[in-house]
């Protein structure tokens, strides 16, 4: 049989890659982003408590109500902002459903979104399927700043949607303040939507804030704000995330969420509604992973590589231009196999591959692992 791709240009994705990849030359893996360490025991006994007491049917198909309710309360006491648990919440099977069901839910043929690049690997082929057209914005490393002039100018009648993503995975950047009242500025009085990817809402450093769309008003009303338990409590195989949205945008994605997945696996919900009853479960992770994030930099100090600390997300970006001119890719292969070390190549999420001679090193790991993985690092 022969049929055509619906993504001709799409190749593996550079997670499983690089995993597989460091799976085969028995290397650490700092590549794809999950932690090397558990998930607490407390939530793991929850989730089993809620399979043993009897939550093993269908979820309601926008998730399990108490969680639903638990993340309307975390919305309002973080950020002030009131989602109704019954129609302005959906969970979803991890974040990326949530954004591909976004995707299939508001694009269509001719329409164009506009995406920062280096974008999430998940975002441009979910557009491409829908018929839509990606608008990328090419941030430039080291300092991944927007241009807000050049996104004013991108923004036509076509412009049905805009996806950032703060704290920004692969770069590790954080949108301020300024950043989102500008984004309001552009998008008022216009029928775009915001696809807000907060997954890693609750790693941020040095004392800043996450500016999570629903602070402001005007973006609040025209956003799908996207988040994800998977990161948050160290279980990313679990596949739980969720969305807010004004009810009239929710309403559209229920639409398309009751025939994509219908509902997620229901004893994870139940038991993650029980956990986040105690907010210290989530509210201690920037101090947890500042720490990681400053012992693998006061151990990779004196090496080769050159680095601005991270604001946000669990990943670090080095630079090795002082080491190697090579292709971030061909560097990032070479690392894996022959020093037993992986990371991710940024120049798979850029425009045109742009090769700006850094990779993506995922420090969600034990302190041993950081300490190996160092090691490594200082003899390049
Ligand atoms: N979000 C993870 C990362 O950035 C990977 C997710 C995946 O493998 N699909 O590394």
């Amino acid at each position: 049989m022969q049929h055509d791709s619906k993504l001709p240009e799409v190749g593996t994705t550079i997670f499983s890659v690089m995993s597989k990849l460091a799976k085969a030359h028995n290397a650490i893996n700092l590549s794809q982003g999950f932690p090397d360490f558990g998930s607490d025991q407390e939530l793991i006994n929850l989730v089993s408590n809620a399979m043993n007491s009897g939550y093993n049917q269908y979820a309601p198909m926008a998730g399990n109500l108490e969680l639903r309710e638990a993340i309307a309360k975390k919305m309002h006491t973080l950020y002030n902002a009131t989602y109704h648990p019954e129609t302005e919440i959906t969970i979803t099977a991890g974040a990326t459903q949530a954004i591909s069901t976004i995707l299939s839910t508001f694009i269509s043929p001719g329409d164009e979104v506009i995406i920062f690049k280096p974008a999430y690997d998940s975002y441009e082929p979910g557009i491409i399927l829908n018929g839509g057209k990606a608008i990328p914005i090419q941030l430039g490393a080291p300092s991944f700043n927007v241009d807000w002039e050049l996104v004013k100018g991108k923004v036509n009648n076509r412009t049905k949607m805009i996806i950032i993503n703060t704290p920004h995975n692969p770069s590790g950047t954080v949108f301020s303040k300024e950043y989102m009242l500008e984004l309001e500025r552009i998008t008022k009085n216009t029928n775009i939507i915001v696809l807000s990817d907060e997954v890693y809402e609750h790693m941020i450093y040095d004392g800043e804030k996450h500016q999570s769309a629903c602070l402001f008003p005007d973006l609040k009303s025209r956003s799908f704000v996207v988040a994800s338990f998977c990161k948050t409590f160290h279980n990313t195989g679990w596949r739980v995330g969720y969305c807010c949205a004004p009810k009239e945008l929710m309403k559209l994605f229920m639409q398309v969420h009751q025939f994509s997945v219908f509902c997620v696996h229901h004893p994870t919900q139940k038991g993650i509604a029980d956990y986040m009853q105690e907010p210290k479960h989530y509210l201690g992770l920037s101090k947890f992973y500042q720490e990681k994030r400053d012992l693998f930099l006061s151990l990779i100090k004196d090496s080769k590589f050159k680095f601005q600390p991270s604001k946000g997300t669990y990943f670090q970006v080095l630079d090795y231009s002082e080491i190697t001119q090579e292709y971030d890719v061909d560097f990032a292969k070479r690392l894996t196999i022959e020093s037993g070390l992986a990371a991710i190549p940024l120049s798979v999420f850029n425009e045109n591959n742009l090769d700006n001679k850094v990779l993506r090193f995922c420090f969600a790991k034990k302190d041993d692992t950081l300490k190996l993985a160092a090691e490594i690092l200082n003899c390049i």
